[in-house]
């Protein structure tokens, strides 16, 4: 016997729980599918390594979808600056939240807590199961639906596969959507240390050679650390000692913060740029990292995805109220329609701004200073940009405006 759902999602992490919770409360039955265990407990001194910078659309898209609460009980810190300059110059451009009449310009959460949040609320909703630990094997079209067979032997059958399952995607290759991209030859390496001097609450990005170094403030005076770097010099950060690490940081911050205290533990991520070439096929939808890939410099990958995951769930559930098959591709296209233009504004953007960062020949050095010290003494400019980054836009999708109770 298969079990029928309306909506399947694969992937349970931070994108496609967002999803399960924003179909929640309705009479759509939805199945989450997660390779890996959900963890919604650990020490609280333990801090995970992968954060994210939220905007307030996410946190807005959080909020409605019942798991907001849940993060800012959990840890967050909210942010009110950004402080970017150039190593290769005197170029630098401050934000402050308080220029755009706002208390914060995002906040600096940690994954797990954002994942552990969302997985919770999804086991509150009547309409919505998530099944930890399973992975699909294979799918077959019959005709108004898919079975979808799990490495247990259960079979599923669904109107509407949602392909949630990373920059990897295992979806997307079975169904057979090409992707689009390069990689940067660069890794992100990433770690959580201690300053000597306090954050400020801001979040600071210094642009070196080989890409940017970001420090992302966190609780008690700890920041995380984001340094983009060729993948050979990647290695070399990973293999340092806690003390050899610690001292190349330091310089490489220019002491900022004054002395880094302490280090926690290392990681690196690789990074490129991947851009899938639709979005939607009949009977499957693809989001987040699934459909775009981004280089993390201005933190957007997740937000991108939560809006992705919004405006699907607000195409689905439109398309139910009318009667229409959720599946159809002609349904699927208005999600797509609404999110690919400007999925592809925001990571030409950054590409844009890696490529200019990048190149140390000294017209584009001069150039980029000096548009960072214009950008800075203009106001109107500055604002735009930082509505930009806080994800403040007027067509969003309903769930990322603002209607927050708490
Ligand atoms: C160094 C770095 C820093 C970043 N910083 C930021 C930031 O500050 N702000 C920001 O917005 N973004 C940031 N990003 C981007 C962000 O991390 C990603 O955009 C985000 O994790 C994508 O979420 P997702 O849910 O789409 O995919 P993922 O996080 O990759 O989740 C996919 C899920 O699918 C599951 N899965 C995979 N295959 C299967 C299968 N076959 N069956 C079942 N389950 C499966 C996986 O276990 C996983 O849980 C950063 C990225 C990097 C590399």
């Amino acid at each position: 016997m298969a079990d029928h759902y309306d909506v399947v999602i694969v992937g349970g992490g931070m994108v496609g729980l967002t999803a399960a919770c924003a179909l929640g409360n309705s009479d759509l039955r939805v199945a989450v599918l997660e390779a890996a265990e959900i963890e919604t407990h650990w020490p609280e001194s333990d801090i995970g390594l992968r954060v994210s910078a939220i905007t307030h659309a996410s946190r807005n898209i959080f909020d409605a979808v019942g798991a907001w609460q849940s993060m800012v009980e959990r840890r967050l810190t909210a942010y009110s600056d950004m402080h970017v300059w150039d190593a290769n110059g005197d170029g630098q451009i401050h934000f402050d939240s308080t220029e755009v009449g706002a208390p914060t310009l995002g906040y600096i959460i940690e994954n797990r807590i954002i994942q552990a949040a969302l997985y919770e609320q999804a086991q509150r909703l009547a309409n919505v199961d998530v099944l930890c630990g399973r992975r699909w094997q294979q799918w077959f079209d019959c005709g108004g639906e898919l079975h979808l067979r799990l490495d247990d032997g259960q079979t599923l059958r669904t109107r509407l596969l949602v392909g949630a399952d990373g920059a990897r995607s295992p979806v997307r290759e079975r169904a057979g959507i090409k992707t689009q991209g390069w990689g940067y030859d660069q890794s992100a390496v990433m770690a959580i240390v201690q300053t000597e001097q306090p954050h400020q609450h801001t979040c600071w990005q210094r642009f070196l050679d080989h890409g940017p170094l970001a420090f992302l403030p966190m609780h008690d005076n700890h920041s995380c650390v984001v340094w983009s770097t060729s993948p050979e010099e990647a290695k070399t950060l990973l293999a340092d000692d806690d003390e050899g690490f610690r001292l190349k940081l330091g310089q490489a911050f220019d002491h900022t913060l004054g002395a880094i205290t302490r280090v926690g533990p290392r990681g690196a991520f690789p990074l490129r740029l991947q851009h899938t070439l639709d979005y939607v096929k009949e009977r499957i939808a693809l989001i987040g990292d699934a459909a775009h890939a981004i280089h993390p410099l201005a933190g957007q990958g997740v937000n991108l995805g939560t809006l992705d995951a919004a405006a699907l769930a607000e195409t689905i559930l439109d398309a139910h109220a009318r009667g229409r098959d959720i599946g159809l591709l002609t349904t699927l296209r208005k999600y797509e329609r609404s999110r690919k233009g400007q999925n592809i504004a925001m990571m030409l953007s950054m590409d844009g701004f890696k490529r200019v960062f990048g190149n140390q020949t000294a017209p584009l050095q001069w150039a980029r200073n000096t548009g960072l010290k214009l950008t800075d003494h203009l106001p109107p400019v500055k604002h735009l940009l930082m509505e930009y980054a806080m994800g403040e836009r007027n067509d969003l999708p309903k769930l990322a405006t603002p209607q927050l109770t708490t």
